[in-house]
């Protein structure tokens, strides 16, 4: 009898350990689990503690955007004057087309017509424009604030300048560049593929961009009819065909008059003698230069008037290109102005012309906004690396609920039977060890199934989110 319950508490502390080492496996898995939701959920967030480069700024707030919009594409889509406020214009202009407004002789009579038909009175413009052929007199009229430009743009009455009016609004001023099209898709009206992208995207104007030599490019330009396209196409990339292209905003480069080297005007409008635009003296060319010093004409830094390093030329490109960038940084795009224009940038290179200066801003911002591209797809693969972990971790799981099972099962067995055991007349000491072994085993029993709940509960929840993540990944992907 004693050596077989000698033998009962021995495989009673054989199942004691096994299912402590069940235990702490279980809380591993937990524990890894936990710290790949963290990672998840920092992603989702954008919470990682990387550097803060503007770039990765960039990054980590596009993935953010891409994460609202795939989440609530009904509710957080805003509408074209929800924009409008937010990135005003300079001005607003559209053109007034009706067969009746000749008959109006002069501008108060137009203006007074225009106040009697909408209400408004304040228009900073209002001008004429006579068609060649058949003496149509159109009226091209703009107003500064965007409520006036609303209220103009809705129906007229049906008598407004007596046979009633037509209108045709402006597009904002924002334009496009697709890159990496192949040079035998034939940018114009009839193609299929280009009318796609009109229709799809918003875009107009679509343009091949020909190089110096008027070779075509790989890259198309294109027009944005409204705001939301713009932002739309350049975090999300356009498709012709099957095929997916990066979209990158235009910025206008500004030349200096590549006569005197001014930055009011251009050559073909220039009234000034000629002056060098590496040492502004006179009497040579840039060409034909023999100063060993380099003078520019509109700061008087030492730098030739086109460089980089002109922090006039720089205000002068933020200036031409105000709109474009209050929308960019707006978005996040961009943290500001200087991310793509080189304000007062000190470059040791040594720039020649006007033109090695515009390649070098296309390709900066080439370079910008396909590293934000190439970041996005770096943390998509991340993100589905982890993913896979996570699975591999539930496979894990799963193939232990099994055996915490039995586990669970044989240690009840065991326990029914000592009782039964017990019951027998035994020896103290015996008696106290077994409760004591009995207790630990009663209390591990409890924390098994507890953990076997939660890791349940965890695997549950996993598998939802899991089921969220993929549907982002698919739906970011399109
Ligand atoms: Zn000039
Ligand atoms: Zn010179
Ligand atoms: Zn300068």
């Amino acid at each position: 009898m004693e050596i077989k319950l000698k033998k009962d508490i021995a495989t009673l502390k054989k199942v004691q350990k096994w299912t402590k080492n069940i235990l702490t496996r279980i809380s591993n898995h937990s524990n890894e689990i936990k710290s790949d939701n963290i990672v998840k959920q920092s992603q989702k967030n954008g919470k990682t503690n990387r550097k803060t480069t503007p770039s990765t700024k960039m990054t980590t707030n596009i993935i953010k955007n891409q994460s609202m919009t795939t989440k609530s594409m009904t509710n957080i889509e805003h509408d074209e004057e929800f924009y409008e406020q937010k990135y005003k214009r300079d001005y607003y202009d559209f053109l007034l087309i009706g067969n009746g407004i000749s008959g109006y002789s002069n501008i108060y009579e137009r203006i007074d017509e225009i106040k009697r038909c909408t209400g408004i009175d304040n228009l900073e413009m209002v001008r004429p424009i006579v068609e060649k052929n058949s003496k149509n007199m159109k009226l091209k009229i703009k107003v500064k604030e965007y409520s006036d430009y609303k209220t103009l743009t809705k129906e007229w009455p049906s008598d407004s300048f007596k046979t009633g009016i037509k209108i045709k609004k402006s597009y904002p001023n924002l334009k496009v560049i697709v890159l990496d099209v192949q040079r035998n898709l034939k940018a114009n009206q009839d193609n299929i593929q280009i009318k796609a992208l009109q229709d799809n995207y918003g875009l107009y104007n679509i343009r091949r961009i020909h190089n110096h030599k008027n070779q075509p490019c790989n890259k198309i330009t294109a027009k944005c009819k409204k705001i939301s396209d713009f932002i739309d196409v350049i975090k999300d990339g356009v498709f012709i065909g099957s095929k997916k292209y990066r979209v990158i905003p235009h910025i206008v480069n500004y030349r200096v008059c590549s006569k005197c080297g001014s930055l009011k005007h251009q050559q073909k409008d220039c009234l000034k003698a000629q002056y060098c635009l590496k040492c502004s003296g006179t009497g040579h060319q840039i060409d034909n230069c023999n100063s060993f010093f380099d003078k520019c004409i509109n700061c008087l830094g030492p730098h030739k008037c086109f460089s980089d390093k002109c922090k006039e030329i720089a205000q002068k490109k933020i200036f031409i290109n105000r709109f474009v960038l209050k929308i960019l940084i707006g978005e996040k795009f961009i943290s500001s102005a200087s991310d793509i224009l080189q304000v007062g940038y000190d470059s040791e290179e040594d720039q020649t012309s006007q033109s090695f200066d515009t390649s070098k801003l296309n390709f900066l911002i080439e370079s910008i906004f396909s590293d934000k591209i190439n970041n996005l797809e770096h943390t998509l693969n991340n993100q589905s690396s982890s993913i896979r972990k996570i699975k591999e971790n539930i496979q894990q799981i799963t193939n232990d609920i099994p055996d915490v099972k039995s586990s669970v099962r044989s240690i009840q067995e065991t326990l029914i039977d000592l009782n039964s055991k017990l019951n027998f007349e035994v020896n103290s000491f015996m008696v106290n060890e077994l409760e004591s072994v009995k207790r630990n085993i009663e209390i591990n029993n409890k924390s098994i199934e507890q953990i076997y709940e939660t890791s349940l509960k965890n695997n549950n929840n996993i598998q939802k989110e899991l089921f969220e993540i993929l549907k982002y990944l698919d739906l970011s992907k399109t």
